[in-house]
């Protein structure tokens, strides 16, 4: 068996990025903003916003979901290759938040989508988002 070098090594941990595909409703919206601006930066930690589905390993779910909106949802989780992680942010997506009680949205996500981790709060704070992506590399790997 070859050794692999320490330089190897080393390219093997910087290439190392989750990709991450968001699915946005809603004030949902503003929950990723600050992580993308100057302040958080979060491709410095190697957290990558890609365009398309196919491409992701992470699917960040925000805001209330409508069940039209949830059907939009499933499909981009289908189009998403194995294995994948769904992150979903907010109150919303955990109860409903504050639309709780309407007719057209839907309460628990993961009754529709096998969510891995839920962030609370309302937004949730960047760190809070940092802390779940930790989580994930450590589950990366562990898969290695
Ligand atoms: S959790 Fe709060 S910030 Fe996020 S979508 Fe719901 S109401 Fe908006």
């Amino acid at each position: 068996m070859v050794k692999r070098s320490k330089k190897a090594k080393t390219m093997r941990k910087l290439i190392k990025a989750i990709w991450i595909f968001n699915w946005f409703n809603s004030c949902g919206f503003a929950e990723l903003v600050p992580l993308v601006g100057s302040r958080w930066d979060m491709e410095r930690f190697g957290m990558i916003i890609v365009g398309t589905p196919r491409h992701a390993d992470v699917l960040f779910i925000a805001g209330y979901q409508t069940h039209k909106s949830l059907e939009r949802a499933k499909r981009v989780y289908e189009q998403m290759a194995e294995p994948k992680v769904v992150i979903a942010l907010g109150s919303c997506t955990m109860t409903g938040g504050m639309y709780w009680d309407s007719y057209n949205t839907i309460k628990r996500l993961d009754d529709y989508l096998p969510v891995t981790m839920y962030i609370p709060g309302c937004p949730p704070r960047p760190e809070a988002v940092f802390e779940a992506c930790e989580k994930i590399f450590e589950h990366v790997k562990e898969l290695e």
